[in-house]
């Protein structure tokens, strides 16, 4: 049977604890994933500001106890991608790509969201060919190799540290000459011996035989150009959130994230949106598991309320 009290959509942070908060509140749960559990969290090597954890903790790893979590209270997991969703009238429907239908009284979006690209035009071809957009995934594949990344924020910094411990040579390029990084992540890039730090620039173009040789990089200030030599280009200039498929059905922001406040309630009854996909001021995990049990709170109180 495809019926449930709640479906959740999504199987990161926010997605797998408003699972977990919906099972033990005894609501029939499945949750659709289309990758792995962990979402961009099971992407990151080292979480070092989500509590209890005093070592810090391995995003993937994470997300596999929070999936287990929520199945040992009767959640069900389900990994597919969802093609359709209908969620205006009171039973909501879900459509997947292998041919899956789902119906419930309740639908929570932890979408997520997914690393925006630079728009180069070689850039999508390039990519498994020396184009990344996840370091944790694919740094390996450069070890002892030159490497770029693109970006200034938390993943552009975390990326250059754990990449400084594998490659050769790392350049990391940002449009300006102070990187956006909070101080966590900017002291452990102090350390990193190997960085090149190339400031107010862009990359115009990435060189390639196929794959990835090089960068040609422009400096925003002198419109100077250069070519750097590398292997490897991980592109960390921020996130996109997962709207596609509810783009018509729900109102937005400007920004494209879904207007939901802290209630997790969105614009349609019995939907809400927790995680990185919904308006919010800070993205972290601690802040979707927070999210996650709002929103399976709210949903109950709608439930009862039916
Ligand atoms: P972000 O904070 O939005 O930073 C994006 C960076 O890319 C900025 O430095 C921005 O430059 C630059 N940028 C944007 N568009 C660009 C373009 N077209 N060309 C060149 N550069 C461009 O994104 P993020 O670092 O991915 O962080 C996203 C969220 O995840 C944040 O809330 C962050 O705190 C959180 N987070 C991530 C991690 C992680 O390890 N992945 C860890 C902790 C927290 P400007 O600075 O000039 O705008």
């Amino acid at each position: 049977m495809n019926q449930y009290d709640v479906i959740v959509v999504g199987g990161g942070p926010a997605g797998y604890t408003a699972a977990l908060y919906c099972a033990r509140a005894a609501l029939s749960t499945l949750i659709i994933e289309a990758m792995a559990p962990g979402g961009q969290m099971g992407t990151t090597d080292q979480i070092d500001n989500y509590p209890g954890f005093a070592d810090g903790v391995n995003g993937f790893e994470l997300a596999m106890e929070m999936q287990k979590q929520a199945e040992r209270f009767g959640a069900v997991s389900v990994f597919a991608q969802v093609s359709s969703l209908h969620l205006d009238a009171p039973v909501k429907k879900i459509c997947t790509e292998d041919g899956e239908k789902y119906e419930s009284s309740a639908v929570i979006l932890a979408l997520g969201a997914s690393p925006r690209e630079l728009g180069l035009p070689n850039e999508k071809n390039l990519r498994g060919k020396g184009v990344s957009y996840c370091a944790t995934c694919d740094g390996m594949f450069y070890k002892g190799k030159t490497v770029a990344v693109i970006g200034g924020g938390d993943t552009a910094a975390a990326d250059t540290v754990f990449l400084s411990k594998i490659c050769e040579k790392i350049y990391l390029v940002h449009r300006r000459d102070t990187l956006r990084a909070s101080k966590a992540y900017l002291k452990p890039l102090e350390k990193c011996e190997n960085v090149e730090f190339v400031w107010d620039s862009v990359v115009e173009k990435i060189l390639e035989n196929g794959k990835v040789t090089g960068i040609r990089v422009k400096n925003v200030k002198t419109e100077e150009q250069k070519e750097l030599t590398c292997d490897g280009v991980f592109i960390a200039v921020g996130n996109i959130p997962n709207t596609g498929l509810v783009k018509e059905s729900l109102r937005l922001t400007p920004a494209g994230y879904i207007d939901a406040g802290e209630s997790t309630e969105t614009n349609l009854p019995g939907v809400f949106a927790a995680g990185d996909v919904r308006q919010k001021v800070l993205r972290q995990v601690v802040t979707a598991v927070s999210d996650g049990a709002v929103a399976a709170h709210m949903t109950e109180e709608y439930l009862t309320k039916k």
